[in-house]
């Protein structure tokens, strides 16, 4: 995993670019904007992981979409295969 770039450890807590960063919650596991600093893992898109999943599903995360379409890929199999037990 890649480090996160521009961190400094402050007072307030992990800083970049001057946004306090919250580390990253247990739905952004598997995505690729994960940075580790100090042993944490935060986001290199966005400061507060969990505002980001609190509304849904994270927008910039990269292993959803990687699941989301594996999953279309699965449905026109399973209908292909009802298609052939129901089909005279
Ligand atoms: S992009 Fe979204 S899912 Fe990925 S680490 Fe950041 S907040 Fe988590």
């Amino acid at each position: 995993m890649s480090l996160l770039e521009n961190a400094a450890k402050t007072a307030e807590g992990v800083m970049v670019n001057g946004f306090v960063l919250s580390p990253v919650v247990e739905q952004c596991a598997g995505c690729d904007r994960v940075r580790e600093f100090e042993g944490e893992q935060f986001c290199s898109s966005y400061p507060a992981p969990e505002k980001k999943w609190a509304a849904g599903r994270c927008n910039f995360a990269t292993h959803v979409k990687t699941q989301v379409a594996a999953a279309a890929k699965v449905n026109p199999l399973k209908a292909s295969k009802r298609a052939a037990k129901g089909g005279h």
